[in-house]
């Protein structure tokens, strides 16, 4: 009986337990469910928020100024009505303003000049974001060896103890009497911090004994080749002085090391403003050097057409700047680098991706390291400032048969191939390689091209036509070093030579003209007033006859430079369908006297039909 009684009681407490965890799983279930909901809601909110875009502009229409178009066909235009970043419609203004819609903003330009933003297609980003903020050292800003050290040591006091000083620009050609430094001079004004000081070239550095320690390179480290060294005494002590960047690799890493990442990220943003601030809307990398992923993620972090979520998630949190307007960059990545090529043509967007594969051929006239057939002159500026022995001719950095693979190898990965040549010998024998390598492949697809081109013979020209290929022409020589390359480094006959633009005008190829930046700063109203004037500073004319008209040299930084990259039919001139990417000047270039080009004034840039703020 009590055993009975004991059953039924179990019997009913079970059903009541059971009932009871019945109910208890379903209240866990709804809370579970409830959790969801409200962490899901969460996250669609945080994820909308953190999506969310700098605003774009509305549907405009910019009038009431001088519209160039680049379009020879309608080369001047009245009105132009963008949305949504792209130019919908180009033409008389009453026609385009019989299309503004209740939402419409009417962009009065006011009488100034509005023409296709510039495309700078060739400079480095990454090198000039690791300047920018630096000492300038540099001739534009100081005309004697004198002014030069007194800048440096009045500056040196301001940097607390440890921190890297690091100066730009230094130039024994712009300062006419400068001495390059000791290690003992840089050690005795700086004892406590690493100091760096880089040539305006970027071929050579000089730095003190600290920033040696701190890099950990001693009299015992080994040089990476013949033309790249850690200059020694007699004695086998250590000068001060590296050539080219191998051998400044170390250093270069632990300066990098040494500065916070946030400062690095901000100054990528700074310099790409800046870029804007001289009216180009495009800039291109012709040589990604870095190592490092996380500079192609910020790349396309600043100038990307959306946001992503990692690296909004990184801007939420302070690693990367928020995105606001700035210019469109494409990519070559260097050889050596390779590593960081994607699978293929089709990555990031209209806005910043890889475009191809950089490969240098020679170096530079201003160390020796330009390849010509004949040697440098030997002069006093040669052999006592640029250290080039009497008799050099410069070198390759390549063999002929490894360009040539290497052309084959990118060519056949249809990567579009760049390939820095400056001295004669360099630029005719890579353009050999490129005609050797299209006896068995076709490379006409890809326009590979060849940068700066100082002394490129006429006759190459024509084999640039053949094969599609497209020279990119490094004008600033002339400004800048002309007087110095005809007096002293290649002389008279050659100087007269160097950059043949208009002969590639003459060709129908599709050339442009670059700066070159950090060598000397992208300001392509500039690279204009060169290429039409052919003018050094000092006013001596360098080959008069390759002289080019104002709307050619504007084409170079507009038309054809799309066409060298391969987005002519999106960028470069105001035409219907094309992206909106302006740039408003104080006066028109074509009917500004020649002298004065250089002074226009940059007002405005606009990219995607969204301004760039330049003050930041
Ligand atoms: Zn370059």
């Amino acid at each position: 009986m009590m055993w009975m009684k004991l059953c039924l009681k179990l019997k009913a407490s079970c059903q009541m337990t059971k009932k009871a965890k019945g109910k208890s799983i379903m209240k866990k279930t709804r809370l579970l469910v409830a959790a969801a909901v409200v962490i899901i809601s969460f996250g669609i909110v945080l994820y909308r928020l953190l999506m969310r875009d700098f605003a774009h502009e509305k549907e405009t229409i910019y009038f009431n100024g001088t519209i160039l178009t680049m379009e020879d066909s309608q080369p001047v235009v009245g009105a132009v009505l963008v949305r949504d970043g792209i130019i919908i419609e180009a033409g008389g203004k009453d026609e385009i303003m019989k299309r503004k819609a209740a939402g419409t903003v009417l962009a009065d330009l006011g009488g100034k000049t509005m023409m296709p933003g510039f495309v700078d297609p060739h400079t480095h980003v990454d090198i000039s974001a690791f300047l920018f903020e630096m000492l300038d050292l540099s001739g534009f800003r100081h005309k004697t060896n004198k002014d030069v050290w007194a800048y440096l040591e009045e500056s040196v006091k301001k940097y607390p103890k440890g921190e890297w000083i690091v100066c730009k620009g230094l130039d024994p050609i712009l300062t006419a009497d400068l001495k390059t430094p000791h290690i003992t001079y840089l050690d005795k004004i700086a004892p406590d911090n690493p100091v760096v000081i880089t040539a305006q070239t970027l071929h050579s550095y000089w730095v003190n004994t600290k920033a040696f320690q701190a890099s950990g390179i001693t009299t015992a480290t080994p040089d990476p080749s013949k033309s790249s060294f850690y200059e020694k005494d007699r004695d086998g002590k250590l000068t001060g002085f590296i050539a080219e960047q191998e051998a400044f690799s170390p250093m270069r890493q632990a300066l990098l090391k040494a500065t916070s990442t946030k400062k690095l990220v901000g100054r990528v943003d700074s310099t790409l403003a800046d870029y804007a601030k001289k009216g180009n809307t495009t800039v291109v990398s012709a040589g990604l050097t870095s190592e490092d992923n996380t500079i192609l993620r910020l790349y396309g972090h600043l100038s990307g057409g959306k946001p992503a979520f990692l690296n909004q998630l990184l801007a939420l949190v302070g690693m990367f700047p928020e995105r606001s307007p700035r210019p469109r960059h494409f990519i070559y990545i260097r050889d050596t680098m390779e590593q960081q090529l994607p699978s293929g043509q089709n990555n990031g967007d209209d806005f910043c991706k890889i475009i191809g594969v950089k490969i240098w051929y020679d170096g530079s006239p201003y160390t020796g390291s330009m390849y010509l057939r004949e040697p440098y002159v030997n002069s006093e500026l040669t052999s006592r400032e640029l250290h080039i022995r009497p008799g050099d001719s410069g070198y390759a950095l390549l063999t002929k048969n490894e360009i040539v693979e290497k052309i084959k190898k990118y060519n056949k990965l249809r990567w579009q191939i760049s390939v820095h040549a400056q001295g004669d010998r360099a630029n005719a024998e890579t353009m050999a390689a490129f005609e050797e390598a299209a006896k068995t492949m076709d490379i006409t697809p890809y326009r590979h091209r060849i940068e700066h081109c100082l002394l490129m013979d006429k006759n190459l020209l024509p084999v640039f036509k053949h094969l599609n290929m497209t020279p990119s022409f490094h004008v600033n020589h002339i400004y800048y070093y002309g007087k110095a390359l005809n007096d002293s480094i290649i002389g008279r006959e050659r100087a007269g030579l160097v950059l043949p633009v208009k002969s590639a005008a003459g060709q129908g190829l599709n050339f442009t003209i670059h700066a070159d930046q950090p060598m000397f700063a992208s300001e392509p109203l500039s690279l204009v007033s060169t290429a039409v004037t052919r003018r050094t500073r000092e006013g001596m004319t360098l080959g008069a006859g390759e002289a080019i008209t104002v709307l050619q040299a504007l084409k170079a930084l507009t038309t054809m430079a799309a066409w060298q990259i391969g987005f002519e039919d999106k960028l470069g001139s105001i035409k219907a369908g094309k992206y909106a990417d302006f740039v408003v000047l104080d006066r028109n270039p074509l009917e500004t006297p020649v002298e004065k080009i250089m002074d226009i004034r940059v007002l405005k840039t606009i990219v995607n039909g969204n301004s760039v703020n330049f003050q930041q």
